[in-house]
């Protein structure tokens, strides 16, 4: 019981020969389980998956023990994750990895996302596919916001002296719709989607992969948790540590408090 446990279960499948459905099992001590996929929605659009992890809460002290060979129960690996925590010995926290799948950003975030060289992302391509390909756009502003992101005033997500706010949405709305039936015509009539996609809006949603490990999510959370990162970033942030809470919560919460982010992931 007083042991964490962390499974992971990958289930082949033989007729269409490949890897499906990864499965994880997380129990800890009092025995609640995590399945993967876990789910956090970003406030203002998209959503960040986490899909699988290497490691638990108390890896990084484990393996710091190596540098002692030293052994401890349960009760010591927490003190010493705090340790290194606040003694910021972080490379033992390179031993946890995070694959996110992150759904439905808007590009520039996403731009700003892929700045954080230390991770392994995976982008999809407006090379090869089209917004919304196929089906039928519903011309609203709520619908419009899950294909190209407006910004988060014109929804009452946030505080803005904005004026003449209804007349502007609706201009917003014919701007992305004009955008987009233009688009459609270009390719209709023979132009590369590559060439097409330059006149979409800057705030077309994309969606990635973004493997990471959790030392570079404290680098990445001290940035983009901070008051003077952009709204949107600071929303994808406060997901991210949404989910740490769920499955590393020593981590996570010792980290934010000790490195003063706890604040802002709070507000
Ligand atoms: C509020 C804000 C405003 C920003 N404005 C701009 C802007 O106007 N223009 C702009 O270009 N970027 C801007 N950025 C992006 C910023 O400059 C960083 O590129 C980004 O935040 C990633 O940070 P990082 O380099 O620490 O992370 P990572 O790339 O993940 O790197 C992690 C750490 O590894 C080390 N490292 C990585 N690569 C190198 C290297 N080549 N040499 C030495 N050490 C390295 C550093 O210690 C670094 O902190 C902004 C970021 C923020 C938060």
């Amino acid at each position: 019981m007083k042991k964490t446990f962390h499974l992971l279960y990958e289930n082949y499948s033989r007729k269409s020969n490949r890897y499906f459905n990864s499965l994880s099992l997380t129990y800890n001590l009092n025995m609640a389980v995590k399945i993967f996929p876990i789910t956090e929605d970003i406030l203002g659009g998209g959503k960040i998956i986490l899909e699988e992890m290497l490691g638990d809460d108390l890896t990084p002290a484990r393996v710091a023990r190596i540098s002692y060979l030293s052994e401890g129960d349960e009760e010591a690996n927490k003190k010493l994750l705090v340790k290194l925590l606040e003694s910021k010995h972080l490379s033992p926290f390179e031993q946890q990895v995070f694959r996110f799948k992150i759904e439905d950003i808007p590009m520039y975030i996403g731009e700003q996302l892929l700045r954080h060289r230390i991770a392994s992302p995976l982008k999809r391509s407006y090379r090869f596919t089209s917004p919304e390909k196929g089906k039928k756009i519903e011309y609203t502003a709520e619908k419009l916001n899950k294909i190209v992101h407006i910004p988060p005033e014109f929804f009452g997500l946030r505080e803005s002296d904005v004026k003449d706010k209804d007349r502007l949405l609706n201009e917003i709305v014919n701007h992305i719709k004009k955008s987009i039936e233009l688009y459609q015509e270009l390719v209709e009539k023979g132009l590369r989607k590559e060439a097409a996609r330059t006149i979409l809006p800057a705030g077309l949603r994309t969606s990635l992969y973004w493997t990471v490990n959790m030392r570079s999510l404290m680098n990445f959370l001290d940035q983009r948790l901070n008051p003077k990162a952009q709204w949107e970033i600071r929303e994808l942030a406060k997901a991210v540590a949404r989910i740490l809470y769920q499955v590393v919560p020593l981590t996570i919460d010792n980290y934010l408090r000790i490195s003063g982010l706890y604040k802002y992931y709070t507000e």
